[in-house]
């Protein structure tokens, strides 16, 4: 059975508070649920937005067609060998509960990617990373269903297209698939990643364990970004440009001080945050909207913003970055509709 609702405020259902409303909305708990989704969205001819956690989307005032949240839930150990341990886990599974969790049960390998807010299914989307490790470094396969065959099948993490902050879910095939379940591959054996900036600092020197990275990431990011439940935000609200050796070459001539990471064939990273703070912007707020304090490459909901002053804000950001670097900042949440 499928429950569809009219008109429902997603106001608390978006880490930004925006105040978006559903034309239809409805809970998936089931898997079989989709087929009756699916199929009501060909007798009505109506467009859909899967919704996890609403940490990376910026929603207009009216959203369109149907919204369905994901609640799949679900935990399982499908297999162990060698000390290796296949995990399988719901779709609408808490992303940071599910770190704890493994952790307790010490299953390693996601502790960097500590807090992050959202659900389980959202994680292959953007192929999230934070603190040196990335969703598809833990991630064996992805299940969905396929609104095309119209059938679930798993999808090996080699078929998923994941690059930086990107995946065939993103900008591959965006509304073809609806992730069901994850399969991650996970160590009993610790094998800490510390390569990341100040990481290795924020661990105590001798032997370091899995708990030692997540307290410490955990603190960080505690310390460093504003939490959702008090400050509206979708984190990171423009992607780290990706430039060729030329613009980079040029750039550290213009600024010795440039933040920037390899990235291999040529290609390097722009920390965006830093530059919007050389324009000036940290910490600046326009109207009801602005950006962070201690990260200027998050963008906040002071209290009662509209999508229409986030777009507004974010245009004088990218302006400003344009005029003084040359580099266009894209942003990174999806906004719906487009
Ligand atoms: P939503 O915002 O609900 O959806 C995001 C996109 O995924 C939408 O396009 C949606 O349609 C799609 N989607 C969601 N669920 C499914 C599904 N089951 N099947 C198919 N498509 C689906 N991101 C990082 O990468 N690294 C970070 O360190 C990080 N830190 C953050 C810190 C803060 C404070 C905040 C607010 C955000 C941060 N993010 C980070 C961004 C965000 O949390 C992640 O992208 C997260 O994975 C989004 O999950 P969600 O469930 O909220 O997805
Ligand atoms: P930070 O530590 O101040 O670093 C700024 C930027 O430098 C980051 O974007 C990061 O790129 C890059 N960087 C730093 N050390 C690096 C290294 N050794 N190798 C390659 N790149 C390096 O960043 P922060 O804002 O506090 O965030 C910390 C981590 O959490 C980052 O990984 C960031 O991506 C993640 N985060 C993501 C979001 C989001 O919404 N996407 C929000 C908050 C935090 P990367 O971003 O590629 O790592």
């Amino acid at each position: 059975m499928l429950e569809i609702a009219r008109d429902v405020s997603l106001q608390h259902l978006n880490t930004f508070f925006l105040p978006a409303r559903a034309e239809y909305f409805a809970c998936i708990e089931q898997p079989e649920q989709l087929l009756l989704l699916s199929e009501w969205l060909d007798v009505e001819q109506q467009p859909l937005l899967v919704l996890g956690g609403g940490s990376n989307l910026v929603l207009a005032d009216r959203v369109p067609g149907m919204v369905a949240k994901i609640e799949i839930k679900g935990w399982q150990l499908a297999s162990e060998y060698a000390g290796r341990v296949r995990l399988r886990v719901g779709a609408g599974e808490n992303w940071h509960a599910t770190v704890e969790r493994a952790l307790h049960e010490g299953l390693y390998g996601l502790e960097n990617l500590a807090l992050i807010p959202g659900t389980v299914g959202a994680a292959p989307v953007q192929n999230i990373g934070a603190y040196g490790v990335e969703f598809k470094d833990r991630a064996h396969a992805v299940q969905v269903y396929d609104h095309v065959e119209r059938c679930f099948k798993w999808l090996l993490s080699d078929e998923c297209r994941f690059g930086y902050r990107d995946s065939l879910f993103k900008t591959g095939m965006p509304n073809r698939y609806i992730i069901t379940a994850v399969e991650f591959d996970l160590d009993r054996e610790p094998n800490p990643v510390l390569d990341y900036g100040g990481l290795r600092q924020a661990v105590p020197t001798g032997e370091v364990t899995p708990q030692h990275v997540f307290e410490a990431v955990c603190r960080t990011r505690r310390d460093k970004l504003p939490d959702p439940s008090e400050l509206g935000n979708v984190g990171s609200f423009f992607q780290n440009p990706i430039v060729g050796i030329e613009t980079h070459q040029r750039l550290l001539s213009e600024f010795p001080n440039l933040v920037s990471f390899p990235e291999g064939q040529g290609q390097w990273k722009l920390a965006a945050g830093w530059l919007i703070e050389q324009c000036g912007l940290k910490g600046v707020c326009e109207g009801q909207v602005g950006t962070y304090a201690r990260q200027a490459l998050v963008m906040v909901n002071l209290g009662g913003a509209r999508r229409k002053d986030i777009v507004c804000f974010a245009a004088r950001v990218q302006q400003a970055v344009r005029d003084k670097f040359g580099v266009v900042l894209v942003p990174e949440p999806r906004f719906y509709p487009d």
